[in-house]
Protein backbone atom coordinates (compact mmCIF):
# COMPACT_ATOMS: atom_id res chain seq x y z
CA UNK A 1 0.00 0.00 0.00
CA UNK A 2 1.29 3.52 -0.76
CA UNK A 3 1.88 5.63 1.93
CA UNK A 4 0.11 8.52 -0.05
CA UNK A 5 -3.27 6.58 1.26
CA UNK A 6 -2.07 7.09 4.60
CA UNK A 7 -4.46 9.01 6.72
CA UNK A 8 -3.00 12.42 7.20
CA UNK A 9 -2.64 11.36 10.76
CA UNK A 10 -0.08 9.21 9.73
CA UNK A 11 2.27 12.30 8.90
CA UNK A 12 5.66 10.33 10.41
CA UNK A 13 5.56 12.33 13.44
CA UNK A 14 5.50 10.17 16.99
CA UNK A 15 1.81 10.35 18.13
CA UNK A 16 1.14 11.84 21.49
CA UNK A 17 -0.72 11.19 24.45
CA UNK A 18 -4.07 13.17 25.02
CA UNK A 19 -4.15 14.74 28.44
CA UNK A 20 -5.51 17.94 29.77
CA UNK A 21 -6.44 18.90 26.30
CA UNK A 22 -2.88 18.68 25.32
CA UNK A 23 -0.99 16.39 22.86
CA UNK A 24 1.91 15.57 24.98
CA UNK A 25 4.65 13.10 24.72
CA UNK A 26 5.79 10.64 27.82
CA UNK A 27 6.96 12.31 30.56
CA UNK A 28 10.32 9.67 29.99
CA UNK A 29 10.09 10.87 26.06
CA UNK A 30 9.86 7.20 25.53
CA UNK A 31 7.80 5.72 22.52
CA UNK A 32 6.37 2.19 21.38
CA UNK A 33 5.84 1.22 18.27
CA UNK A 34 2.51 0.29 16.18
CA UNK A 35 2.93 -1.47 12.48
CA UNK A 36 0.39 -2.84 9.81
CA UNK A 37 -0.20 -6.51 10.97
CA UNK A 38 -0.65 -7.50 7.08
CA UNK A 39 2.57 -6.31 6.51
CA UNK A 40 4.91 -5.36 9.60
CA UNK A 41 5.31 -2.09 8.12
CA UNK A 42 5.75 1.23 10.65
CA UNK A 43 2.67 3.21 11.40
CA UNK A 44 3.99 5.42 14.09
CA UNK A 45 6.02 5.50 17.50
CA UNK A 46 3.73 6.37 20.47
CA UNK A 47 4.00 8.07 23.50
CA UNK A 48 4.50 5.29 25.91
CA UNK A 49 2.40 6.37 29.32
CA UNK A 50 4.01 5.77 32.71
CA UNK A 51 2.59 6.42 36.31
CA UNK A 52 3.81 10.06 36.05
CA UNK A 53 1.99 10.40 32.45
CA UNK A 54 -1.32 8.55 34.09
CA UNK A 55 -0.83 10.60 37.28
CA UNK A 56 -1.21 13.68 35.10
CA UNK A 57 -4.38 12.40 33.16
CA UNK A 58 -6.27 11.42 36.07
CA UNK A 59 -5.52 14.98 37.62
CA UNK A 60 -6.91 16.74 34.63
CA UNK A 61 -9.85 14.33 34.74
CA UNK A 62 -10.46 15.20 38.26
CA UNK A 63 -10.09 18.70 37.57
CA UNK A 64 -12.29 18.69 34.83
CA UNK A 65 -15.01 16.97 36.87
CA UNK A 66 -15.22 19.39 39.18
CA UNK A 67 -14.85 22.17 36.60
CA UNK A 68 -16.51 22.59 33.30
CA UNK A 69 -17.91 19.42 32.96
CA UNK A 70 -20.05 19.81 36.09
CA UNK A 71 -21.21 22.89 35.19
CA UNK A 72 -22.42 21.79 32.00
CA UNK A 73 -26.12 21.12 31.87
CA UNK A 74 -27.06 18.10 30.39
CA UNK A 75 -28.19 19.53 27.46
CA UNK A 76 -24.87 21.19 27.00
CA UNK A 77 -22.89 17.35 27.19
CA UNK A 78 -25.85 16.26 24.70
CA UNK A 79 -24.90 18.87 22.39
CA UNK A 80 -20.72 17.78 22.96
CA UNK A 81 -22.02 14.23 22.06
CA UNK A 82 -23.82 15.07 19.19
CA UNK A 83 -21.41 17.44 17.90
CA UNK A 84 -18.97 14.61 18.45
CA UNK A 85 -21.17 12.11 16.34
CA UNK A 86 -21.05 14.04 13.37
CA UNK A 87 -17.51 14.27 13.40
CA UNK A 88 -17.18 10.67 13.88
CA UNK A 89 -19.25 10.70 10.83
CA UNK A 90 -17.34 12.94 9.16
CA UNK A 91 -14.25 11.79 9.75
CA UNK A 92 -15.18 8.02 9.16
CA UNK A 93 -12.62 7.06 6.64
CA UNK A 94 -9.85 8.04 8.12
CA UNK A 95 -11.04 6.40 11.47
CA UNK A 96 -11.78 3.08 9.53
CA UNK A 97 -8.73 3.24 7.96
CA UNK A 98 -6.41 3.61 10.81
CA UNK A 99 -8.10 0.33 12.32
CA UNK A 100 -7.66 -1.09 9.24
CA UNK A 101 -3.93 -0.49 9.26
CA UNK A 102 -3.75 -0.72 12.70
CA UNK A 103 -5.29 -4.19 13.59
CA UNK A 104 -6.10 -5.58 10.35
CA UNK A 105 -9.53 -6.14 9.88
CA UNK A 106 -10.82 -5.83 6.74
CA UNK A 107 -11.97 -2.18 4.95
CA UNK A 108 -15.37 -3.77 3.94
CA UNK A 109 -15.44 -4.12 7.90
CA UNK A 110 -14.54 -1.32 9.61
CA UNK A 111 -16.08 0.83 7.13
CA UNK A 112 -19.31 -0.73 8.18
CA UNK A 113 -19.29 -0.02 11.33
CA UNK A 114 -19.57 3.58 10.85
CA UNK A 115 -23.61 3.31 11.68
CA UNK A 116 -22.47 1.75 15.11
CA UNK A 117 -19.99 4.30 15.97
CA UNK A 118 -22.13 7.25 15.26
CA UNK A 119 -25.50 5.44 16.99
CA UNK A 120 -23.95 4.60 19.89
CA UNK A 121 -22.65 8.56 20.77
CA UNK A 122 -26.47 9.83 19.33
CA UNK A 123 -27.89 7.12 20.96
CA UNK A 124 -25.89 8.32 24.66
CA UNK A 125 -27.06 12.10 23.46
CA UNK A 126 -29.83 11.24 23.55
CA UNK A 127 -29.85 9.84 27.78
CA UNK A 128 -27.97 12.78 28.33
CA UNK A 129 -30.77 14.78 29.33
CA UNK A 130 -32.97 11.32 30.53
CA UNK A 131 -30.57 10.81 33.77
CA UNK A 132 -33.73 10.97 36.84
CA UNK A 133 -34.03 10.04 40.21
CA UNK A 134 -37.34 8.97 41.77
CA UNK A 135 -39.29 10.45 44.37
CA UNK A 136 -39.87 7.19 46.77
CA UNK A 137 -42.72 7.38 49.59
CA UNK A 138 -41.66 5.80 52.86
CA UNK A 139 -43.72 4.98 55.84
CA UNK A 140 -42.13 6.92 58.35
CA UNK A 141 -44.31 9.14 60.57
CA UNK A 142 -44.51 12.67 60.64
CA UNK A 143 -43.48 14.69 56.84
CA UNK A 144 -40.23 13.32 55.71
CA UNK A 145 -39.82 13.17 52.08
CA UNK A 146 -37.47 11.15 50.24
CA UNK A 147 -36.20 11.04 46.96
CA UNK A 148 -32.90 10.06 44.82
CA UNK A 149 -30.33 11.90 42.45
CA UNK A 150 -28.40 10.03 39.67
CA UNK A 151 -24.81 11.34 39.99
CA UNK A 152 -21.43 10.81 37.61
CA UNK A 153 -19.77 7.91 39.00
CA UNK A 154 -16.59 10.29 38.89
CA UNK A 155 -13.38 9.69 36.96
CA UNK A 156 -13.44 6.43 34.88
CA UNK A 157 -10.27 4.44 33.40
CA UNK A 158 -11.68 2.62 29.95
CA UNK A 159 -9.22 0.16 29.07
CA UNK A 160 -9.51 -2.08 26.09
CA UNK A 161 -8.26 -4.71 23.90
CA UNK A 162 -7.22 -4.52 20.63
CA UNK A 163 -9.94 -6.45 18.82
CA UNK A 164 -12.19 -3.32 18.01
CA UNK A 165 -10.39 0.17 18.71
CA UNK A 166 -12.52 2.72 17.38
CA UNK A 167 -15.57 0.94 18.27
CA UNK A 168 -14.63 0.11 21.81
CA UNK A 169 -13.68 3.67 22.63
CA UNK A 170 -16.90 5.32 21.86
CA UNK A 171 -18.81 2.33 23.22
CA UNK A 172 -17.65 3.63 26.64
CA UNK A 173 -16.62 7.10 26.33
CA UNK A 174 -20.57 8.20 24.97
CA UNK A 175 -22.56 6.44 27.79
CA UNK A 176 -19.55 7.56 30.69
CA UNK A 177 -19.93 11.17 29.33
CA UNK A 178 -23.43 11.28 28.64
CA UNK A 179 -23.66 10.05 32.94
CA UNK A 180 -21.30 13.89 33.87
CA UNK A 181 -18.00 11.46 34.29
CA UNK A 182 -14.33 12.40 32.92
CA UNK A 183 -12.58 9.60 31.38
CA UNK A 184 -9.11 8.07 30.66
CA UNK A 185 -8.66 6.21 28.06
CA UNK A 186 -6.55 3.51 27.89
CA UNK A 187 -6.56 1.80 24.25
CA UNK A 188 -4.50 -1.33 23.60
CA UNK A 189 -0.65 -1.19 22.84
CA UNK A 190 -1.52 -3.29 19.69
CA UNK A 191 -3.96 -0.52 18.28
CA UNK A 192 -3.94 2.88 19.66
CA UNK A 193 -3.89 5.10 16.85
CA UNK A 194 -8.31 5.72 15.98
CA UNK A 195 -8.94 6.63 20.02
CA UNK A 196 -5.70 8.83 19.84
CA UNK A 197 -7.28 10.78 16.79
CA UNK A 198 -11.11 10.39 18.67
CA UNK A 199 -9.47 12.53 21.66
CA UNK A 200 -8.88 14.89 19.15
CA UNK A 201 -12.04 14.83 17.56
CA UNK A 202 -13.55 15.23 21.46
CA UNK A 203 -11.66 18.55 21.79
CA UNK A 204 -12.99 19.24 18.18
CA UNK A 205 -16.64 19.19 19.44
CA UNK A 206 -16.20 21.43 22.07
CA UNK A 207 -16.03 18.89 25.65
CA UNK A 208 -13.55 20.79 27.78
CA UNK A 209 -9.80 19.72 27.66
CA UNK A 210 -9.33 17.15 30.57
CA UNK A 211 -12.76 15.81 30.08
CA UNK A 212 -11.29 13.11 27.69
CA UNK A 213 -7.46 11.82 28.04
CA UNK A 214 -6.25 9.36 25.89
CA UNK A 215 -3.24 7.64 27.33
CA UNK A 216 -1.24 4.79 25.27
CA UNK A 217 0.79 2.06 26.59
CA UNK A 218 1.30 -1.49 27.99
CA UNK A 219 0.27 -3.43 30.77
CA UNK A 220 2.16 -1.56 33.04
CA UNK A 221 0.08 1.62 32.10
CA UNK A 222 -3.30 -0.17 32.37
CA UNK A 223 -2.28 -1.77 35.90
CA UNK A 224 -0.94 1.80 37.03
CA UNK A 225 -4.52 2.89 35.44
CA UNK A 226 -6.20 0.21 37.84
CA UNK A 227 -4.77 0.37 40.74
CA UNK A 228 -4.74 4.84 41.12
CA UNK A 229 -6.45 5.95 44.43
CA UNK A 230 -8.31 8.98 42.40
CA UNK A 231 -10.17 7.01 39.76
CA UNK A 232 -13.63 6.08 41.01
CA UNK A 233 -14.00 3.38 38.12
CA UNK A 234 -12.75 0.98 35.88
CA UNK A 235 -14.58 -0.15 32.70
CA UNK A 236 -12.37 -2.80 31.54
CA UNK A 237 -12.65 -4.93 28.06
CA UNK A 238 -10.14 -7.59 27.63
CA UNK A 239 -9.13 -11.06 29.00
CA UNK A 240 -10.22 -13.14 32.16
CA UNK A 241 -7.02 -13.09 33.39
CA UNK A 242 -6.03 -9.46 33.51
CA UNK A 243 -9.92 -9.25 34.71
CA UNK A 244 -9.07 -10.90 37.67
CA UNK A 245 -5.89 -8.27 38.20
CA UNK A 246 -8.62 -5.74 37.28
CA UNK A 247 -10.84 -6.40 39.86
CA UNK A 248 -7.43 -7.00 42.76
CA UNK A 249 -6.19 -3.06 41.71
CA UNK A 250 -9.72 -1.89 42.77
CA UNK A 251 -9.22 -2.93 45.88
CA UNK A 252 -7.06 -0.33 46.87
CA UNK A 253 -9.94 2.77 47.28
CA UNK A 254 -12.44 0.06 46.60
CA UNK A 255 -13.26 1.44 42.94
CA UNK A 256 -16.76 0.05 40.49
CA UNK A 257 -15.92 -2.29 38.17
CA UNK A 258 -17.13 -3.41 35.30
CA UNK A 259 -15.93 -6.34 32.96
CA UNK A 260 -16.20 -7.07 29.66
CA UNK A 261 -14.11 -10.42 29.43
CA UNK A 262 -13.17 -13.59 27.44
CA UNK A 263 -15.80 -16.22 25.99
CA UNK A 264 -16.13 -20.04 24.76
CA UNK A 265 -19.36 -19.58 22.83
CA UNK A 266 -21.77 -22.77 21.81
CA UNK A 267 -23.68 -22.37 18.57
CA UNK A 268 -26.06 -24.96 18.30
CA UNK A 269 -27.12 -26.04 14.42
CA UNK A 270 -30.62 -28.03 14.85
CA UNK A 271 -31.05 -30.52 11.79
CA UNK A 272 -34.36 -28.49 11.36
CA UNK A 273 -32.51 -25.29 10.85
CA UNK A 274 -32.61 -22.72 7.65
CA UNK A 275 -29.16 -24.32 6.87
CA UNK A 276 -28.63 -21.53 3.65
CA UNK A 277 -28.59 -18.81 6.46
CA UNK A 278 -27.23 -21.53 9.01
CA UNK A 279 -23.90 -22.19 7.47
CA UNK A 280 -22.62 -18.41 6.55
CA UNK A 281 -23.96 -17.70 9.79
CA UNK A 282 -21.73 -20.58 11.68
CA UNK A 283 -19.12 -19.96 9.57
CA UNK A 284 -18.87 -15.80 10.34
CA UNK A 285 -19.77 -16.41 14.04
CA UNK A 286 -15.58 -16.88 14.28
CA UNK A 287 -14.25 -15.68 11.02
CA UNK A 288 -15.49 -12.17 11.20
CA UNK A 289 -12.26 -10.31 12.84
CA UNK A 290 -9.87 -13.15 12.01
CA UNK A 291 -11.99 -14.75 15.00
CA UNK A 292 -10.86 -12.04 17.11
CA UNK A 293 -13.88 -11.56 18.57
CA UNK A 294 -14.76 -12.38 22.44
CA UNK A 295 -18.60 -13.46 22.00
CA UNK A 296 -17.18 -15.70 18.27
CA UNK A 297 -19.46 -18.86 18.44
CA UNK A 298 -16.20 -21.25 18.56
CA UNK A 299 -18.05 -24.30 19.99
CA UNK A 300 -20.60 -25.12 16.84
CA UNK A 301 -22.82 -27.81 17.92
CA UNK A 302 -24.44 -29.83 14.98
CA UNK A 303 -27.21 -32.12 15.70
CA UNK A 304 -25.97 -35.36 14.25
CA UNK A 305 -28.40 -36.17 11.62
CA UNK A 306 -26.62 -32.96 9.93
CA UNK A 307 -23.27 -33.12 11.22
CA UNK A 308 -21.34 -34.23 7.99
CA UNK A 309 -23.49 -32.72 5.34
CA UNK A 310 -23.14 -29.51 7.52
CA UNK A 311 -19.18 -29.71 7.80
CA UNK A 312 -19.25 -30.08 4.04
CA UNK A 313 -21.10 -26.78 3.46
CA UNK A 314 -18.87 -25.23 5.99
CA UNK A 315 -15.61 -26.05 4.40
CA UNK A 316 -17.15 -25.29 1.47
CA UNK A 317 -17.88 -21.68 2.39
CA UNK A 318 -14.69 -21.22 4.47
CA UNK A 319 -12.86 -22.14 1.40
CA UNK A 320 -14.51 -18.87 -0.56
CA UNK A 321 -13.64 -16.57 2.33
CA UNK A 322 -10.26 -13.99 0.97
CA UNK A 323 -7.64 -13.97 3.33
CA UNK A 324 -5.24 -11.23 2.30
CA UNK A 325 -4.80 -7.51 2.23
CA UNK A 326 -7.15 -5.80 4.66
CA UNK A 327 -7.37 -2.46 2.39
CA UNK A 328 -8.43 -4.38 -0.24
CA UNK A 329 -12.03 -4.13 -0.30
CA UNK A 330 -12.99 -7.12 -1.44
CA UNK A 331 -11.02 -9.34 1.61
CA UNK A 332 -13.21 -11.15 4.04
CA UNK A 333 -10.43 -12.29 6.59
CA UNK A 334 -7.16 -9.72 7.50
CA UNK A 335 -4.31 -10.80 9.64
CA UNK A 336 -4.23 -11.31 13.54
CA UNK A 337 -2.99 -8.36 15.61
CA UNK A 338 0.27 -9.69 15.67
CA UNK A 339 3.17 -12.07 16.00
CA UNK A 340 2.20 -12.72 19.22
CA UNK A 341 -1.44 -13.41 18.54
CA UNK A 342 -0.27 -15.46 15.53
CA UNK A 343 2.12 -17.35 17.60
CA UNK A 344 -1.19 -18.52 19.83
CA UNK A 345 -3.58 -19.53 17.57
CA UNK A 346 -0.94 -21.34 15.99
CA UNK A 347 -0.16 -23.41 19.13
CA UNK A 348 -3.87 -24.37 19.43
CA UNK A 349 -3.70 -25.32 15.80
CA UNK A 350 -0.96 -27.57 16.80
CA UNK A 351 -2.87 -28.77 20.22
CA UNK A 352 -6.02 -29.33 18.51
CA UNK A 353 -4.51 -32.28 15.81
CA UNK A 354 -2.04 -33.43 18.84
CA UNK A 355 -5.51 -34.08 20.53
CA UNK A 356 -6.88 -35.98 17.93
CA UNK A 357 -8.99 -33.41 16.05
CA UNK A 358 -9.07 -33.40 11.86
CA UNK A 359 -8.54 -30.04 10.24
CA UNK A 360 -11.72 -30.09 7.80
CA UNK A 361 -10.91 -27.04 6.27
CA UNK A 362 -7.61 -24.53 7.14
CA UNK A 363 -5.58 -25.58 9.88
CA UNK A 364 -2.33 -23.69 9.67
CA UNK A 365 -0.49 -20.40 8.55
CA UNK A 366 -1.21 -18.78 5.76
CA UNK A 367 2.14 -17.95 3.43
CA UNK A 368 3.27 -17.48 0.56
CA UNK A 369 3.92 -14.31 -1.65
CA UNK A 370 1.76 -11.63 -0.18
CA UNK A 371 1.17 -13.64 3.16
CA UNK A 372 4.51 -13.85 4.64
CA UNK A 373 5.31 -10.41 6.59
CA UNK A 374 1.92 -10.50 7.78
CA UNK A 375 -0.14 -12.37 10.59
CA UNK A 376 -2.78 -14.73 8.30
CA UNK A 377 -3.84 -17.96 9.31
CA UNK A 378 -6.65 -19.99 7.18
CA UNK A 379 -10.04 -20.00 7.83
CA UNK A 380 -10.09 -23.75 10.20
CA UNK A 381 -12.97 -25.97 11.51
CA UNK A 382 -11.91 -28.88 12.94
CA UNK A 383 -13.59 -32.08 13.15
CA UNK A 384 -13.76 -35.00 15.08
CA UNK A 385 -13.25 -32.62 18.75
CA UNK A 386 -14.12 -33.95 22.16
CA UNK A 387 -15.34 -31.10 24.74
CA UNK A 388 -12.36 -32.07 27.05
CA UNK A 389 -9.83 -30.93 23.98
CA UNK A 390 -7.90 -27.66 24.54
CA UNK A 391 -9.69 -25.75 21.62
CA UNK A 392 -12.85 -26.96 22.78
CA UNK A 393 -12.74 -25.26 25.83
CA UNK A 394 -10.10 -22.69 25.79
CA UNK A 395 -10.55 -19.22 23.92
CA UNK A 396 -8.36 -19.35 21.05
CA UNK A 397 -9.30 -15.84 19.53
CA UNK A 398 -8.68 -17.01 16.15
CA UNK A 399 -10.34 -18.36 13.11
CA UNK A 400 -10.95 -21.55 14.27
CA UNK A 401 -14.25 -23.46 14.45
CA UNK A 402 -14.54 -26.43 16.87
CA UNK A 403 -17.43 -28.58 15.29
CA UNK A 404 -18.99 -31.02 17.93
CA UNK A 405 -22.05 -33.51 17.05
CA UNK A 406 -25.17 -33.41 19.37
CA UNK A 407 -28.28 -35.66 19.81
CA UNK A 408 -30.78 -34.07 22.03
CA UNK A 409 -31.87 -30.57 23.42
CA UNK A 410 -30.46 -31.56 26.86
CA UNK A 411 -27.54 -32.80 26.10
CA UNK A 412 -26.83 -29.64 24.24
CA UNK A 413 -27.60 -27.08 27.17
CA UNK A 414 -25.53 -29.20 29.28
CA UNK A 415 -22.47 -29.49 27.03
CA UNK A 416 -23.22 -25.81 26.23
CA UNK A 417 -22.55 -24.22 29.51
CA UNK A 418 -20.02 -26.83 30.25
CA UNK A 419 -17.46 -24.04 30.05
CA UNK A 420 -16.16 -21.07 33.05
CA UNK A 421 -17.25 -18.77 30.34
CA UNK A 422 -20.91 -17.07 29.35
CA UNK A 423 -21.04 -14.19 26.70
CA UNK A 424 -22.84 -15.36 24.23
CA UNK A 425 -24.61 -18.30 22.42
CA UNK A 426 -26.46 -19.14 19.13
CA UNK A 427 -29.61 -21.44 18.46
CA UNK A 428 -30.43 -22.37 14.43
CA UNK A 429 -34.14 -24.08 14.66
CA UNK A 430 -37.29 -23.50 13.25
CA UNK A 431 -38.64 -24.79 16.74
CA UNK A 432 -40.35 -22.00 18.77
CA UNK A 433 -39.84 -25.31 21.55
CA UNK A 434 -36.26 -25.66 20.93
CA UNK A 435 -35.69 -21.76 20.82
CA UNK A 436 -37.78 -21.43 24.37
CA UNK A 437 -35.65 -23.95 26.17
CA UNK A 438 -32.31 -23.75 25.09
CA UNK A 439 -32.46 -19.65 25.31
CA UNK A 440 -33.84 -20.22 29.03
CA UNK A 441 -30.91 -22.91 29.53
CA UNK A 442 -28.33 -21.21 28.44
CA UNK A 443 -26.37 -19.59 30.86
CA UNK A 444 -24.74 -16.26 28.99
CA UNK A 445 -25.36 -13.11 28.40
CA UNK A 446 -26.29 -12.98 24.70
CA UNK A 447 -28.23 -15.16 22.97
CA UNK A 448 -28.43 -15.12 19.20
CA UNK A 449 -31.52 -17.34 17.00
CA UNK A 450 -30.66 -18.16 13.79
CA UNK A 451 -28.17 -14.97 13.53
CA UNK A 452 -25.75 -14.29 15.45
CA UNK A 453 -22.87 -11.10 17.11
CA UNK A 454 -25.99 -8.60 16.13
CA UNK A 455 -25.58 -5.65 18.55
CA UNK A 456 -27.91 -2.53 19.06
CA UNK A 457 -26.80 0.84 21.05
CA UNK A 458 -30.40 -0.04 22.96
CA UNK A 459 -29.55 -3.59 23.75
CA UNK A 460 -27.62 -4.55 26.62
CA UNK A 461 -24.07 -7.44 26.05
CA UNK A 462 -22.34 -8.75 28.90
CA UNK A 463 -21.09 -11.78 30.21
CA UNK A 464 -22.17 -14.08 32.93
CA UNK A 465 -19.73 -16.39 35.29
CA UNK A 466 -15.39 -15.68 34.47
CA UNK A 467 -16.84 -13.62 30.95
CA UNK A 468 -17.56 -10.79 33.47
CA UNK A 469 -20.14 -8.58 34.91
CA UNK A 470 -21.84 -5.23 34.15
CA UNK A 471 -23.49 -4.67 30.79
CA UNK A 472 -22.21 -2.41 28.05
CA UNK A 473 -25.33 -0.33 25.67
CA UNK A 474 -28.48 0.23 26.70
CA UNK A 475 -29.86 1.86 29.87
CA UNK A 476 -27.75 -0.24 32.13
CA UNK A 477 -24.46 0.70 30.44
CA UNK A 478 -25.48 4.51 32.06
CA UNK A 479 -26.39 2.72 35.14
CA UNK A 480 -22.70 1.71 35.28
CA UNK A 481 -21.50 5.25 35.46
CA UNK A 482 -24.06 6.51 38.30
CA UNK A 483 -24.12 6.40 41.62
CA UNK A 484 -27.65 6.58 43.55
CA UNK A 485 -27.54 9.14 46.01
CA UNK A 486 -30.73 8.79 48.36
CA UNK A 487 -31.95 12.05 50.25
CA UNK A 488 -34.42 12.97 53.08
CA UNK A 489 -35.64 15.76 53.75
CA UNK A 490 -38.01 16.23 57.40
CA UNK A 491 -39.80 19.60 57.45
CA UNK A 492 -38.79 21.46 60.05
P1 LIG B 1 -5.69 -8.22 27.57
O1 LIG B 1 -6.48 -8.54 28.77
O2 LIG B 1 -4.34 -8.79 27.44
O3 LIG B 1 -5.51 -6.64 27.41
C1 LIG B 1 -6.61 -5.77 27.43
C2 LIG B 1 -6.16 -4.40 27.91
O4 LIG B 1 -5.69 -4.52 29.25
C3 LIG B 1 -5.01 -3.80 27.11
O5 LIG B 1 -5.24 -2.41 27.00
C4 LIG B 1 -3.80 -4.07 28.00
O6 LIG B 1 -2.75 -3.15 27.82
C5 LIG B 1 -4.41 -3.92 29.37
N1 LIG B 1 -3.70 -4.61 30.45
C6 LIG B 1 -2.82 -5.65 30.37
N2 LIG B 1 -2.42 -6.00 31.61
C7 LIG B 1 -3.05 -5.18 32.48
C8 LIG B 1 -3.09 -5.07 33.90
N3 LIG B 1 -2.37 -5.87 34.68
N4 LIG B 1 -3.88 -4.14 34.46
C9 LIG B 1 -4.65 -3.33 33.68
N5 LIG B 1 -4.65 -3.38 32.35
C10 LIG B 1 -3.88 -4.31 31.74
O7 LIG B 1 -6.64 -8.63 26.37
P2 LIG B 1 -6.26 -8.66 24.85
O8 LIG B 1 -5.40 -9.83 24.66
O9 LIG B 1 -5.83 -7.30 24.42
O10 LIG B 1 -7.70 -8.88 24.19
C11 LIG B 1 -8.25 -10.10 24.00
C12 LIG B 1 -9.20 -10.46 25.11
O11 LIG B 1 -10.21 -9.47 25.25
C13 LIG B 1 -9.94 -11.73 24.82
O12 LIG B 1 -9.98 -12.53 25.98
C14 LIG B 1 -11.33 -11.27 24.45
O13 LIG B 1 -12.34 -12.21 24.66
C15 LIG B 1 -11.48 -10.09 25.33
N6 LIG B 1 -12.54 -9.20 24.80
C16 LIG B 1 -13.74 -9.15 25.43
C17 LIG B 1 -14.77 -8.36 24.92
C18 LIG B 1 -16.12 -8.29 25.58
O14 LIG B 1 -16.88 -7.38 25.26
N7 LIG B 1 -16.46 -9.19 26.47
C19 LIG B 1 -14.55 -7.62 23.77
C20 LIG B 1 -13.32 -7.69 23.15
C21 LIG B 1 -12.31 -8.48 23.68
Amino acid sequence: MSIEKFPSFLNGAPKHLLIDGQCVPALSGKTFETRNPATGELLAAVADAATEDIDRAVAAARRALEGPWRRMKPFDRQQCLLKLADLVDTHFDELSLLDTLDMGAPISATRSRRTRAVGLLRYYAGLATAVHGQTIGNSLSGEVFSYTLKEPVGVVAAINAWNGPLGMAIWKMAPALAAGCTVVLKPAEQAPLSPLRLGELCLEAGIPPGVVNVIAGGGAAGAALAAHPDVDKVAFTGSTEVGRKIIQASAGNIKRVSLELGGKSPNIVFADADLDAAVPGAAMAVFANSGQICSAGTRLFVERSIHGEFLERLSAYARTLRLGDPCDPDTHLGPLVSAAQLDRVCRYLDAGKTEGAVAVVGGQRKSGPGYDSGYYVEPTVFASVQDHMQIAREEIFGPVISALPFDSVEEVIRRGNDTPYGLGAGVWTRDVKKVMQVSAGLRAGSVWVNCYQLMDPAVPFGGYKMSGYGRESGTEHMEEFLNTKAVWIKSA
